[in-house]
C-alpha cells in the first residue's frame, strides 16, 4: 500500500514570506527558480532507453517522502528559497496514491505546476487534475504506431496515452507538450510524422536527445540521435525558423515556416546547456541533486526524520546548489555516470 499521511497534513499552508526570499544560488552566479520533484521511482512502462525489461528494484515505501514531508520542502522552497516552477515527474507521478490532494496542496504554496508522464491514466484525471491547480502537463509519445509503441516501451499501452493527450487538452492544461526521444533504428524515420501528428492535435512537439542515464548503462554516444540529425529530419519538410531559447528552458525552439507551431529539441549532449541552468532535483526518497549527472546528493529525508528545523533544512538545501559544478561533462574522458538513473532521479 502507497505511503500516506494526509492525517497529519497542514490544514492550510504555512503563511508566505512578506518579503522576497535571497535567490537560490550556485557558486557559478546561476539563480534557481525550478525545482524537479520525482513523486515515485515506479513506472507502468519500462521504455528501452530508460529501463531494462526487468529486474529494476524499486525503492522500498519506508524510503519514500511522504506527501507531508514533500510539502515541507516545497514550502521551504517556494517560500525561503525562491523556486517558482514545480515539475512534477518521476518514475510514472501518475502512480502516486492520492495526487489530486497533493497538486492541490502544492498549487496553494503558488508556483507555476506542472508535471511529466507517460500519459497513461492521464484520460480519466486530467480534469481533476486541472481543478486541483495543474496548470501544464507534457505527454512523453515516441511513436505513434501501436506495434513500435508496445516495442520501445514494453507495453501495449498507445491508445491509452492518445486518449490521456486528448483530454489534457480539453481540460485546459495547456500548453499540453508531447515529448519524444528518438532512437536509431527504431523511430528516427518517425520526426516528421510526429511533428504532424502535433500541430493537428494542437500539440506542441519536442525532441530530447538520450542521455547516458538509462538503468541498464547501454548508452552509447555513437549510437544516438543527435540535434542536427532532428533537424535535418524536419528540414525534408519545412523550413525551420530559429526561435531561440525562452528564459533558461532546455528546449531550444524553431518555428515552422508559414505556421504558428514551434518544435522544440532538448539537446543535452550535443548542445549542452548548463550555462544557463535554473534546476535543482528532489528524488522521491528525498535526496537533492544538483543536476541530473550529479554523483553526489544531499539527504534532506534524514534532515526531516531527525527534526530538524526549516533554518536547518534551508541551509543544507544552499550548501548543495552552492557546490553545483559547471556543467555535465558527458563526452569528458574522466565523465562518472551517477549512481542512479533516470526514473530514479525525475527526468
Ligand atoms: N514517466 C514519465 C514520462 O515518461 O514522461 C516521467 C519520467 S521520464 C524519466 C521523463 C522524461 O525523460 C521522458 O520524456 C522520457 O522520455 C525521458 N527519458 C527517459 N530516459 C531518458 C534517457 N536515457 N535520455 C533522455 N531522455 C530520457
Ligand atoms: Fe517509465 Fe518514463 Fe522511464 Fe518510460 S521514460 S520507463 S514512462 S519513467
Amino acid at each position: 500500500m502507497a505511503l500516506r499521511t494526509t492525517d497529519t497534513l497542514p490544514d492550510a499552508p504555512a503563511a508566505a514570506p512578506t518579503e522576497a526570499p535571497a535567490p537560490l544560488v550556485d557558486r557559478h552566479g546561476r539563480v534557481h527558480t525550478d525545482l524537479r520533484i520525482s513523486l515515485t521511482d515506479r513506472c507502468n512502462l519500462r521504455c528501452t532507453y530508460c529501463m531494462p525489461a526487468e529486474g529494476l528494484d524499486w525503492l522500498p515505501r519506508d524510503q519514500a517522502l511522504t506527501d507531508a514531508e514533500l510539502l515541507r520542502l516545497a514550502r521551504i522552497a517556494v517560500h525561503r528559497l525562491g523556486i517558482r516552477t514545480l515539475r512534477l515527474t518521476g518514475g510514472e507521478p501518475l502512480l502516486r496514491r492520492g495526487l489530486p490532494d497533493l497538486v492541490a496542496r502544492l498549487a496553494a504554496l503558488g508556483p507555476e505546476l506542472s508535471l511529466t508522464t507517460n500519459g497513461i491514466g492521464l484520460a480519466r484525471r486530467a480534469t481533476e487534475l486541472k481543478q486541483a491547480g495543474l496548470h501544464r502537463v507534457n505527454v512523453s509519445l515516441d511513436t505513434l504506431r501501436p506495434e513500435r509503441y508496445a516495442a520501445l516501451t514494453r507495453r501495449d499501452r498507445l491508445a491509452d496515452v492518445l486518449a490521456g493527450l486528448a483530454a489534457a487538452k480539453d481540460a485546459g492544461l495547456a500548453p499540453v507538450k508531447v515529448n519524444a526521444v528518438p532512437v536509431r533504428g527504431v523511430n528516427e524515420d518517425e520526426l516528421v510524422d510526429l511533428v504532424e501528428f502535433a500541430v493537428d492535435g494542437g500539440y506542441r512537439m519536442r525532441f530530447i536527445e538520450s542521455m547516458p542515464l538509462d538503468a541498464q548503462g547501454a548508452w552509447d554516444r555513437a549510437a544516438m540521435v543527435t540535434a542536427d540529425e532532428i533537424l535535418a529530419a524536419l528540414a525534408t519538410r519545412w523550413t525551420l525558423l530559429p526561435v531561440g531559447r525562452h528564459d533558461n528552458a532546455p528546449a531550444e525552439e524553431w518555428r515552422l515556416s508559414g505556421t504558428d507551431h514551434v518544435v522544440g529539441v532538448i539537446a543535452s549532449v550535443t548542445r549542452p546547456f548548463c550555462g544557463g541552468c535554473d534546476r535543482v532535483r528532489l528524488t522521491a526518497d528525498g535526496q537533492l541533486r544538483n543536476c541530473l549527472f550529479a554523483t553526489e546528493e544531499s539527504d534532506l529525508r534524514a534532515l526531516l526524520r531527525t527534526g530538524a528545523d526549516d533554518d536547518r533544512i534551508e541551509r543544507a538545501w544552499r550548501a548543495c546548489v552552492s557546490r553545483k559544478g559547471p556543467g555535465h561533462r558527458i563526452g569528458d574522458t574522466d565523465f562518472v555516470r551517477p549512481d542512479r538513473p533516470m526514473s530514479a532521479i525525475g527526468g
